[in-house]
Order: structure tokens, then C-alpha cells, then sequence
């Protein structure tokens, strides 16, 4: 069912024009930031730009603690043992995510129960949640995806109910908003991830934030391999080492001072592509919900049978002419090792065929996305 043929690759054609699909914008204080981790030798996990950085986090998203870390992959797995998940513990999460969302519960030994997402956010469905909550359930994972805030008061009102924790994954929605309020910060713990293509980047890195001492301290030991605060040598705990760099956390404020630049220019990237292409009949763009401030990570297009073209068609089209794209995620419950035909999760599985990422670096001029969306309309024409 998701045998989609290999794309067509850049190598392959060797365009003269060549738009990325994302790309970092390193155009602030970086090079010097890094410069001086090098000339003064604070090139590993200690160092002055570390708390810089998670300050300058924790102030913007308005959360009482931020812990850095490797990626956000770690980010998640901290998030989930500092609220308790563990062995025989189910969380529930959305099918259609980035993988490193399920495989960290998995990571915990919690089992990952999938639910189907929202046709028009393709955030977590909340109508059906209710219905995957057992007597194991420990846990909702909200993902945030493609910038577009979940519907957090009915999935917080859910999880009350049935006393649950709430993780979220802002990994793709830094500085979005929900009711004005920075999401990460909603729930019980909340992390970000800073890897190459995120909203902004440190080139691996991640943050765990949280307004809980208790979940917070907790985060930190198991960050930093459980050892002792007050012994020397001696550890707690088995913890793991999940340090971001100082090089890295360099490279990440300085790209805070770019923030509101960065979200600005991804609201004006989505703002002129729903321009172009809102007149091509078969596509469906995104929304904006009135909760939410949406930061369009990714710019998150739906092919529809009335377009005219099939979605692989277009990626390769597209491709053709120098425009790199990609689809959408496969749904986790239908990866090899989740795999599990017995669940059916019709909106995702449908998405996921459809779907296509265009490019949004902050880096894009107007020319094109001009030029991407002409592409677009012809291959719509055709
Ligand atoms: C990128 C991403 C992650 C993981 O972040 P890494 O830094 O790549 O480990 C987790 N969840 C989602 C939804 C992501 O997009």
C-alpha cells in the first residue's frame, strides 16, 4: 500500500536552477560564536554559551526551566522517563508524525498506542483520543506538525479527566502559538528539536522545557549520566549523555537573536504561496486555526484527484525542474517495525499519499516561490 517508487534525486538531473526544500539561514552572529568557543577551547559540553542559550530559550517560549540536549530525539525520551513512563506503561501518539515521536516511547519500554490525525491540522484527531485511553495509559504525546498547534484545551480536558501526562513535541513549532501562549509550554513538559532543517538550528541539538522542578531536575540527571550533584564521582542513577555542545549551543543563540525574523519570513513564505496557489483547483493548503498562531515549519501542501496529477507526478515534476520537495511521513503504525495491518487510521494512511512539503527556508526569495508555484500551476495545466 506505501510502495512509493524512489524519487527522482538531484544527482539524477543536475538542474541549473536548484531551490532546497529547507536550508539553514546562518547569516547572524554564528561564525562568531563558534570562533570564539575555538579560540578559547570551550568546545565541549561545558561553557558559557550553553546557558546563554537555554536562557534565551526559556525567556522566549516563557517556560521556568529549558534543559538542552543532543537532539530532540533525546529531547523526548528525557521528557517521557521525567514524568514516569517505563515498562508496561501505553502513551498514546499520532501516527502521522517523524518517526523519532513513537520510537521514543518505545525507547521508555511503554508501548506507543497510534491514533489518526486531524484532516485539515494533521495534528492528533481529538475526537477519537477518548477511545485509545486504557487502564496502562500514562500518557498523550501532542505533536505539533508542520508549525499548526494541536487543540490543546480539549486534549489537556482529556487528560485530566483520566489524569494523564501530556508531552509535547514542538520539535517542527518553535514559537508557534496557541491562545497566545508559546507551545512547548502548555502541557506537563513540552521539547523542541535544533537539527539543520528546524525553525531554527544549532546542527544537532534539542530542549527539554517544563515549568516542574521536579520533572526538570529529573531531566537534568538523566542528561547528564546520573551522576551526583553533591558527591563527586558518584552516580544516582543510570543516566545517559545526552549534552548539547557549546559549539552547538553557540551556533543556537545566535540564531535567537534571529527568531522573530526567522517566524515572520515563514509566515510571509505561506502568506505568498496560499496567494499563488489558492486559485488551483485540487489543492488543499494550510490553515490557521483561531487558537493558533502558525509558524508553517514546513509550507504543507494536499494533492487532491481533481488536481489532476498524482502527488509522486508532481515531486518529480517538480524535481525536474530544480525544485526539491518532500512527501509526507508514512504512517508509523504502517513502518516495519510498528508495523500492525489489524489498525486501520484512514486519514492519515489517505494524507500520506497526498501530501507534499515545498520549500521554506528562511533563505527563499520571492522569485521563488514565484517560480515553485508557476511550476505548480503548470503541471496542474498539463
Ligand atoms: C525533528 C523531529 C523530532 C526529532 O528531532 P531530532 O533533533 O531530529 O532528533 C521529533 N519529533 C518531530 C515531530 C520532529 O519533526
Amino acid at each position: 500500500m506505501f510502495n512509493q517508487k524512489k524519487s527522482l534525486h538531484y544527482s539524477d538531473i543536475r538542474p541549473l536552477k536548484w531551490i532546497p526544500v529547507s536550508e539553514p539561514n546562518l547569516s547572524g552572529k554564528e561564525k562568531e560564536y563558534v570562533m570564539d568557543c575555538i579560540e578559547s577551547g570551550w568546545i565541549s559540553s561545558k561553557g558559557k554559551y550553553i546557558e546563554l542559550f537555554e536562557k534565551s530559550v526559556s525567556n522566549y517560549v516563557g517556560s521556568r526551566y529549558a534543559i538542552s540536549v543532543c537532539n530532540g530525539t533525546c529531547a523526548l525520551h528525557l521528557a517521557l522517563l521525567s514524568i514516569g513512563v517505563g515498562n508496561g506503561d501505553e502513551v498514546i501518539v499520532p501516527s502521522f508524525t517523524y518517526v523519532a515521536s513513537a520510537n521514543a516511547v518505545r525507547y521508555t519500554g511503554a508501548l506507543a498506542v497510534f491514533v489518526d490525525c486531524e484532516k485539515d491540522t494533521f495534528n492528533l484527531d481529538v475526537n477519537s483520543l477518548e477511545s485509545y485511553i486504557s487502564p496502562r495509559t500514562k500518557a498523550i504525546v501532542a505533536v505539533h506538525l508542520y508549525g499548526h498547534p494541536c487543540d490543546m484545551d480539549k486534549i489537556l480536558s482529556i487528560a485530566k479527566k483520566h489524569n494523564l501526562y501530556v508531552i509535547e513535541d514542538a520539535a517542527e513549532a518553535f514559537g508557534s502559538e496557541y491562545k497566545g501562549k508559546k507551545i512547548g509550554t502548555i502541557a506537563d513538559i513540552g521539547v523542541y528539536s535544533f537539527f539543520g532543517n528546524k525553525t531554527i538550528t544549532t546542527g544537532e541539538g534539542g530542549m527539554v522545557v517544563t515549568n516542574n522542578r521536579v520533572f526538570a531536575e529529573k531531566a537534568y540527571l538523566l542528561k547528564t549520566q546520573g551522576v551526583s550533584s553533591n558527591k563527586q564521582y558518584f552516580f544516582e542513577v543510570m543516566g545517559y549523555n545526552y549534552r548539547m555542545t557549546n559549539i552547538e549551543a553557540a551556533i543556537g543563540l545566535a540564531q535567537m537573536e534571529n527568531i522573530d525574523d526567522f517566524i515572520n519570513k515563514k509566515r510571509k513564505i505561506a502568506a505568498s504561496y496560499s496567494s499563488k496557489l489558492s486559485a488551483i483547483r485540487g489543492l488543499k493548503l494550510p490553515i490557521e486555526k483561531s487558537y493558533a498562531k502558525n509558524t508553517y515549519w514546513m509550507y504543507s501542501i494536499v494533492v487532491e484527484d481533481e488536481f489532476g496529477m498524482s502527488r509522486d507526478r508532481l515531486i518529480d515534476t517538480l524535481m525536474k525542474a530544480g525544485i526539491e520537495t518532500r512527501p509526507f511521513f508514512y504512517p508509523c503504525h504502517r513502518l516495519p517495525f510498528y508495523d500492525n495491518l489489524k489498525v486501520k487510521l484512514p486519514v492519515c494512511e489517505e494524507i500520506s499519499k497526498r501530501g507534499i512539503n515545498l520549500p521554506s527556508s528562511t533563505k527563499i526569495t520571492e522569485a521563488d516561490i514565484d517560480y515553485v508555484a508557476n511550476a505548480i500551476e503548470n503541471a496542474y495545466r498539463k
